[in-house]
């Protein structure tokens, strides 16, 4: 056998077939060999896992880089949040990234730019989503379907009272029946959906407000989980009658995942995602403002519920949401007890907690076996997005993109336990997670060891995505 570049032995390596105790060889940025450590070619460089896991790296499949619009415009942003958000990612074990491109402008203009963006400051390879709220931006889904960007997600109902200086458009069912319709025709095309009926929302955010509510759990009350299954009703029915593919983004209740179970039964192709937040808060935790999240936080009935529909195959998808801003805007003056009301959405970090925080609820709460978290969080998001076998699984002629776990390793989330632009805040500041990464291997190259970052931005590559996943070379 020829010497390789790097392998990983003594590990409990998760393969898509079984997991076993060897290790994985990589050559010139791709894995050469997976099995036990006598039919693994000698190397360069050997990384004893010390019996940990190796796992191929998480796909955060949800992020939103860029919207930083108090410090930067769109364009800029998007350059600067790929370098400072990967960056916490390699240090969280989050190796590939589809980010969702949001602009009122069409986009196969500045398709180049978005491409450069990545290429020149990520640390982790990525592609793209569309956020399709305009109706020149429905004229382009054929053409970013060439361009490799073959999802395409809608706000239905959703903002369709949010001020006009947000730039952003919400669907109606016109326009969610005609793009549905339009993608059923891309081979792997995708409709994902952000699902809360903002007609509700608004009248009950005027009912809380005028009984002078301003706390965490009014905004949950302020989208009922009602709100979301009336949204994830109609998106099966019309996705039924569409004969398309629909994806639910941070589904966050319950009913939602019931919904989705009966529709899929009746070979609906309707797809759930869920995020950590949902998987470890509720709406009564004391997180003031930092826990405004949208769909909010839900109840322990949720919670629980989007676990078993994770462990039985309803839900099949983990993302983030991950959208970055520095404390001070999110709190808008006031601080994290601030005004629940005026405090933007969104939870930051998440890109860089996504692994450990599925580690500490997951796997080391045996809410979920090591096997499945690993479909979830990598293997399913690659075949998804059209990246698998290239992205998602560690087999002979993938990327060498891997993690090692300890399952054994815990910190507490300070101020300084992220890598990324704002370290200072996210929803789970100040709770100890179990189960970090020791090694963070991108392409072939140990990015990061033992929490310190051992190269430069750069270099990484824009997915172009496969109508049936990226092929082996
Ligand atoms: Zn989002």
């Amino acid at each position: 056998m020829a010497r390789a570049d790097l392998r990983v032995v003594n590990a409990r390596v998760v393969t898509p077939n079984e997991t076993l105790i060897g290790g994985v060889a990589v050559t010139d940025g791709t894995v050469v060999a997976v099995g036990t450590e006598q039919n693994l070619p000698d190397a360069e460089r050997t990384i004893d896992a010390e019996g940990n896991y190796l796992v191929p790296g998480f796909i955060d499949p949800h992020v939103h880089w860029g919207l930083s619009r108090y410090e930067y415009e769109y364009h800029e942003g998007l350059a600067h949040d790929f370098e400072t958000e990967t960056r916490g990612a390699v240090h969280g074990g989050v190796t590939t990234v589809v980010n969702f491109l949001l602009q009122p402008d069409p986009y196969l203009p500045d398709m180049d730019y978005f491409v450069e963006a990545g290429e020149e400051n990520s640390y982790i390879d990525f592609a793209y989503h569309a956020i399709v709220h305009k109706d020149h931006h429905v004229d382009e889904i054929e053409g970013l379907a060439e361009e490799g960007v073959r999802s395409f997600k809608i706000f239905y109902n959703w903002y369709k009272h949010a001020s006009p200086e947000l730039g952003i458009n919400h669907s109606d069912s016109g326009r969610v029946y005609t793009v549905l319709d339009r993608v059923a025709d891309i081979e792997n095309g995708v409709v994902m959906f952000h699902a809360e009926n903002e007609d509700l929302a608004y009248e009950r955010r005027k009912e809380l407000k005028n009984e002078g509510r301003n706390d965490l759990e009014a905004w949950s009350e302020s989208s009922p989980n009602v709100a979301e299954a009336m949204q994830i009703e109609n998106i099966a029915k019309l996705t039924e009658y569409t004969d398309s593919t629909a994806y639910i983004v941070h589904m966050s209740t319950g009913e939602g995942v019931e919904i989705c179970e009966r529709y899929q039964d009746r070979g609906v192709d309707i797809n759930a995602e869920t995020l950590p937040a949902f998987l470890a808060h509720t709406n009564d935790e004391d997180l003031g403002t930092w826990g405004k999240i949208s769909p909010p936080l839900r109840g322990e009935w949720s919670k629980n519920r989007l676990w078993h529909g994770l462990r039985e195959g309803v839900v099949d998808y983990a993302g983030t949401d991950h959208c970055p801003h520095k404390k001070p805007f999110k709190e808008k003056d006031g601080g994290m007890y601030g005004d629940v009301w005026k405090a933007i959405p969104g939870d930051n970090n998440g890109i860089e907690y996504f692994l450990p925080v599925m580690m500490s609820e997951g796997v080391n709460q045996n809410r979920i076996s090591m096997e499945r978290l690993v479909e979830v969080c990598a293997e399913n998001n690659a075949k998804r997005w059209g990246l698998y076998p290239r992205k998602g699984a560690l087999v002979e002629g993938a990327d060498a993109d891997m993690v090692i776990v300890d399952l054994e390793k815990s910190a507490v989330v300070d101020d300084d336990f992220y890598h990324t632009m704002e370290p200072r805040y996210s929803t789970f500041h100040n709770d100890k997670l179990n189960g970090l990464p020791t090694h963070t291997i991108v392409g072939g190259e140990v990015v990061v060891e033992r929490g310190k970052l051992q190269v430069d931005k750069g270099g990484r590559e824009y997915l172009s995505r496969s109508a049936d996943g990226v092929a082996l070379e």
